[in-house]
């Protein structure tokens, strides 16, 4: 058998896969990976049907569905109040975690350095090595997970070609305010400084807290590749559809790649999207309901001896167990998921060190029964 030399020697299976296994294995209520355990809204199910029953069967367009940019393009105006066009600036991508890759993979050049806050998602750094950059970590103040801009300061210099930014966070659902954009928005100005903005949980935002969306700041879009995902907000992550806006001659790059990693996504789900996302209702309704979710999940964990950390945004929300436990945070969630069964995950897989705050990340992004009977288990400790 050839011998493959590792493109990325420090990665092995992810976090998602190994706790969504375990927990599989032993049939532990799984609040780890980020997927609701309820369907979707049947509509779509019926526009998709409709959709390969009419013909639309074949690949669909390079950048997309046109129908599909122009709904999204009219949902930006709406939403942020920017003009963007679905001729040059919208492309339909496999997914959130793709158009993030082909975003890094459309500029980075070897040696380049990117910015990331730490806890992060975990394609990030992965992504930006594989393109022979490199990542440059600034760890989020605990316990709000806020940026520090002290810290950007200090490691900000001539090499640094991008920012990845996440607002609502994963894994933290902390959020960026008003205040964190003016202050990024001052690091980049006169630099060739790219933002890639990973907004997947765009729509899951708490408290009427706004989404501090790059689409509202042109100043800031005008050097911005901006990636969304449809699972996130329609509750079909198993559908790995989603986006990404940028301007037109970033989106251009941007296509060269998507062309021969994708060339062109899933003809009758874009058709199915195009006529559903008209509907605001459907979008907007999803903070109210989400935000129960969360309320409902953290007066359940109050029975428990986890402390949680606050959320404002995303599927999840974090919690420290030093009141039940000395062990490290991937040892007690394996042990949770056997013993206790429930599967969560430990927030360290989030750090390229490893740092183990005592943290797991907990997802509530499920029905009210799967939250109540996994609590119950949980009091036991
Ligand atoms: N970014 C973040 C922060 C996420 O949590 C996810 C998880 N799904 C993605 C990107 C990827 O989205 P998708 O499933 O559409 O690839
Ligand atoms: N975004 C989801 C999470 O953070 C799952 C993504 C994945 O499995 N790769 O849990």
């Amino acid at each position: 058998m050839p011998e493959i030399k590792t493109k990325l020697p420090r990665v092995g299976t992810n976090i998602f896969t190994i706790m969504s296994g375990l927990a599989k294995d032993v049939q532990a209520i799984n609040l780890g990976q980020g997927f609701p355990d309820f369907d979707m809204n049947p509509s779509l199910h019926e526009e998709v049907s409709k959709a390969m029953i009419n013909g639309f069967n074949q690949y669909a367009p390079m950048p997309g569905w046109m129908p599909l940019r122009e709904a999204i393009a009219e949902k930006i105006h709406y939403l942020y109040g920017t003009n963007i066009d679905p001729e040059t600036e919208i492309t339909i991508t496999p997914g959130g975690t793709c158009a993030i890759y082909t975003a890094f993979t459309s500029f980075l050049q070897r040696d380049d350095e990117v910015i990331v806050f730490e806890p992060s998602y975990d394609s990030y750094v992965p992504n930006i090595e594989i393109n022979g950059a490199k990542a440059i970590l600034v760890p989020l103040k605990l316990p709000e997970y806020k940026i520090d801009w002290e810290i950007v300061d200090k490691v900000i210099g001539p090499r640094t070609r991008a920012f990845i930014i996440n607002s609502p966070h994963n894994p933290t659902g902390s959020v960026l305010s008003a205040d964190d954009m003016v202050e990024l928005s001052k690091r980049v100005k006169d630099t060739e400084i790219i933002i890639v903005s990973d907004e997947v949980y765009e729509h899951l935002i708490f408290d009427g807290i706004p989404h501090q969306s790059i689409l509202r700041y042109p100043e800031l879009f005008k050097r911005s590749f901006v990636c969304f995902s449809f699972g996130k907000v329609y509750n079909c992550t198993g559908w790995k559809l989603g986006y990404c806006v940028a301007p037109a001659a970033m989106s251009k790059e941007f296509r060269k790649i998507h062309q021969f990693n994708a060339f062109s996504c899933n003809t009758p789900m874009q058709v199915a999207l195009a006529n559903y996302l008209n509907d605001k209702e459907a979008y907007q309704s999803l903070s109210g309901i989400m935000q129960k979710k969360r309320d409902h999940f953290t007066s359940l964990m109050n029975e428990t001896r986890f402390t949680l950390q606050p959320s404002f945004g995303s599927y999840f929300i974090c919690g420290t167990y030093e009141k039940i436990s000395e062990e490290s945070d991937k040892e007690f969630a394996i042990r949770l998921t056997k013993e206790i069964g429930v599967a969560t995950i430990p927030v360290s897989a989030f750090y390229q060190e490893g740092t183990d705050n005592k943290v797991l990340r907990f997802c509530f992004s499920k029905k009210n029964e799967t939250l109540e009977k996994a609590v119950i288990r949980l009091c036991k400790l």
